[in-house]
C-alpha cells in the first residue's frame, strides 16, 4: 500500500509554482497574480492547525481589473466557433489530467479533505470539461413553426461576464462544476472561491490561461472574503449573472444584491437530507449506504445524509449496526491514502458541529457513538471529530432540522411510510434524499412525494456531471451541470423575418 504523503507549508510551494506565476497567491487576472489590497487571511492546514500562508483580500480594485479583462476576452470566446471552443474545453481537461496528482495535494493540504477523495475529485473536474466541451458545438436554438409570412428562430447566447461564489467543502470539484458549463456556453467568468481554500481554483485558473484556444482573462480568480470581495463582484456593473454555492444565509444576501441590479441569480444551498430505511430493505447495503451518506467527507457535503429515518421494527438493529461500523472507518490524516474520514475544514466550524451534539445531547439525544475528538488524533493539532450517531432524536430538534455539515447523524423512526415522507418533508431545505426498500412500488411512491432536488433509491450520493443537480425549497434555485445548466448560462433570443408581407407589420401579432 502507498505510505502517506509528506504534505505541509514546505511542500506546497513546490506544488503552487506549476500553476502560477513564481508560487505566488493573490487572485489571477489574465495570467498575471495581482496582490489585493485589503486585510491579510492567512490559510490553516487542517491536519495539524498550522499556517500554510496568507495572502490580503483582493477588493475593489482587483475586481475591477478581473471585469476589464472579462469583456474582451468574452467577446473573443464567443467570437470562436463553437467547435473551437469545445477544443479549448477539452484542453483544460488534458491539462487538469495531467497536473492531477499536484492539483489533489493542494486539495488535500488546503482543504483536509482525504487523498484518496481528491484524487477522485480532481478526475471528475476533468470530466467535466470532458462532458462541456462535447455540448459547446451541440448548443442550438430551434426553429418555431410560425404563420408561413414569417421565419422565427432562436438563438441561446451567453449573458457575458458570469461571478461565481463557492464555499470551502469541495473547492476544486464546485469550481470545475460551475466554470465549465458557463464556458461551454459562451460566457466569461469571475470566480470567487471560499477564502479558506482558494488554491485550487487559482491553479485551475492558471490552467485555463495555458490551455491553448481559451482567451487571456476568460478565467478569473479573486482571493477574498465574502463580504469584501464577493460582495464587490455581485454588485459590479458589469456582471450578468451570480452562481452562488453555499450557506442559505449567505445566498439570500448575495440574490437579493443581484436583484438590484436585474441580475439573476443561481442559489445551491445547503440540506438536511433524509435518508429512509424500511424494514424490508437489505440491510447491509442500506449500513454501508447510510454510512457513505453522512461520514464522507466528513459530512462537509451540501448533500449529506444527515438525517436517518428507520422504520421501527429494524430501528435498534439499525442503530447499532452503524454504529460499529462508524467507529471503524478509516478515520485520520488526510495525507494517508488509507484514510477516509479526515479532518474538519476550519476551526469554527469544528466548534461549530461539537457545540450543535453537546446541545442535542443535553436536550435528550443518545449518543450511540462518536461525540469529540478521539484520543489518538488529540495530539495533532488537526480539526478532528469522530463520526458520530446521536439516536432518540426528537422531530422537533435543531440537531433534526438544522444543518450541521459534519460527521453527525441524527437518527429518527418511524411507523408508516405516511409518517416517513411527513418526517422527511418536515425542514424548509429540499436538496436531496433516499429510500432504502425492495417494494419497487413504494420506492417511486416515496420518491414522488419527498421534496428534494435528487433522491437515490437504494443508493446515496451518486452524482454526475451529466444529470442536472439543485434543490427545492430552502435549498435554492437553478440547476447546476446537465444539459439544464446551459439554460441558466444562456438566454433565448428569439429572431423574425419577414418572408412574405404580411399584416403584421401593422399589428404586431402573427397569428
Ligand atoms: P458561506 O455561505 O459562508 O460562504 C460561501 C461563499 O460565499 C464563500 O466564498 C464566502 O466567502 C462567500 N460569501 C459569504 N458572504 C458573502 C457576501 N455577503 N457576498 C458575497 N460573497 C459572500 O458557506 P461556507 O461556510 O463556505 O460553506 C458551507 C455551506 O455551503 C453549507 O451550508 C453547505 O450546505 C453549502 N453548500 C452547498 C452546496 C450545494 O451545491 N447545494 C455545495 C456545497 C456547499
Amino acid at each position: 500500500a502507498e505510505t502517506r504523503l509528506s504534505l505541509d507549508a514546505a511542500a506546497l510551494a513546490p506544488l503552487l509554482q506549476r500553476f502560477l506565476p513564481g508560487g505566488a497567491v493573490g487572485s489571477f487576472v489574465a495570467g498575471e497574480i495581482l496582490p489585493g489590497g485589503g486585510e491579510r487571511l492567512t490559510l490553516v492546514n487542517p491536519a495539524d492547525g498550522l499556517p500554510l500562508l496568507d495572502y490580503a483580500d483582493a477588493c475593489a480594485t482587483v475586481v475591477q481589473a478581473a471585469m476589464d479583462a472579462a469583456r474582451p476576452a468574452q467577446r473573443a470566446w464567443w467570437g470562436m466557433s463553437a467547435a473551437a471552443r469545445g477544443r479549448a474545453l477539452w484542453e483544460v481537461a488534458r491539462l487538469v489530467r495531467a497536473e492531477a496528482e499536484a492539483l489533489a495535494r493542494i486539495e488535500t493540504l488546503s482543504a483536509g479533505k482525504p487523498i484518496r477523495d481528491t484524487r477522485g475529485e480532481v478526475a471528475k473536474v476533468a470530466e467535466m470539461f470532458e462532458y462541456y466541451a462535447g455540448w459547446a458545438d451541440k448548443l442550438h436554438g430551434d426553429v418555431i413553426p410560425v404563420p408561413s409570412s414569417h421565419l422565427n428562430y432562436t438563438r441561446h447566447e451567453p449573458l457575458g461576464t458570469v461571478v461565481q461564489i463557492t464555499p470551502w467543502n469541495a473547492p476544486l470539484f464546485t469550481a470545475g462544476w460551475q466554470v465549465a458549463p458557463a464556458l461551454c456556453a459562451g460566457n466569461a467568468v469571475v470566480l470567487k472561491p471560499s477564502e479558506l481554500t482558494p488554491l485550487t481554483s487559482l491553479a485551475l485558473a492558471g490552467l485555463c490561461h495555458r490551455a491553448e484556444g481559451i482567451p487571456r482573462g476568460l478565467v478569473s480568480v479573486l482571493a477574498g472574503s465574502g463580504p469584501g470581495t464577493g460582495a464587490a463582484a455581485v454588485a459590479h456593473p458589469e456582471t450578468r449573472l451570480v452562481v452562488f454555492v453555499g450557506s442559505a444565509e449567505a445566498g439570500a444576501r448575495i440574490a437579493a444584491e443581484a436583484a438590484r441590479n436585474i441580475v439573476p441569480s443561481v442559489l445551491e444551498l445547503g440540506g438536511k437530507s433524509a435518508n429512509i430505511v424500511f424494514a424490508d430493505a437489505d440491510l447491509d447495503r442500506a449500513i454501508l449506504g447510510a454510512q457513505a451518506a453522512v461520514f464522507g467527507g466528513a459530512g462537509q457535503s451540501c448533500v449529506a445524509g444527515s438525517r436517518l429515518l428507520v422504520q421501527r421494527a429494524v430501528h435498534g438493529t439499525v442503530v447499532e449496526r452503524l454504529a460499529h461500523a462508524a467507529a471503524r472507518i478509516p478515520f485520520g490524516v488526510p495525507a494517508d491514502p488509507a484514510t477516509q474520514i479526515g479532518p474538519i475544514n476550519n476551526r469554527r466550524q469544528l466548534e461549530r458541529i461539537a457545540g450543535m451534539v453537546r446541545a442535542a445531547a443535553d436536550a435528550g439525544a443518545r449518543l450511540a457513538t462518536g461525540g469529540g475528538c478521539p484520543e489518538a488524533l488529540r495530539g495533532t493539532g488537526g480539526f478532528y471529530y469522530a463520526p458520530t450517531i446521536l439516536d432518540g432524536v426528537a422531530p422537533e430538534a435543531p440537531i433534526a432540522r438544522e444543518e450541521v455539515f459534519g460527521p453527525v447523524l441524527a437518527v429518527l423512526p418511524f411507523d408508516t411510510e405516511e409518517e416517513a415522507v411527513a418526517l422527511a418533508n418536515a425542514t424548509p431545505y429540499g436538496l436531496a434524499g433516499a429510500v432504502w426498500t425492495q417494494d419497487v412500488g413504494r420506492a417511486h411512491r416515496v420518491a414522488a412525494a419527498v421534496r428534494a432536488g435528487t433522491f437515490w433509491v437504494n443508493s446515496y450520493k451518486t452524482i454526475n456531471v451529466a444529470s442536472p443537480f439543485g434543490g427545492f425549497g430552502r435549498s435554492g434555485f437553478g440547476r447546476s451541470s446537465g444539459r439544464e445548466a446551459l439554460a441558466a448560462y444562456t438566454q433565448t433570443k428569439s429572431v423574425w423575418v419577414e418572408t412574405a408581407a404580411s399584416p403584421a407589420v401593422a399589428f404586431g401579432y402573427v397569428g
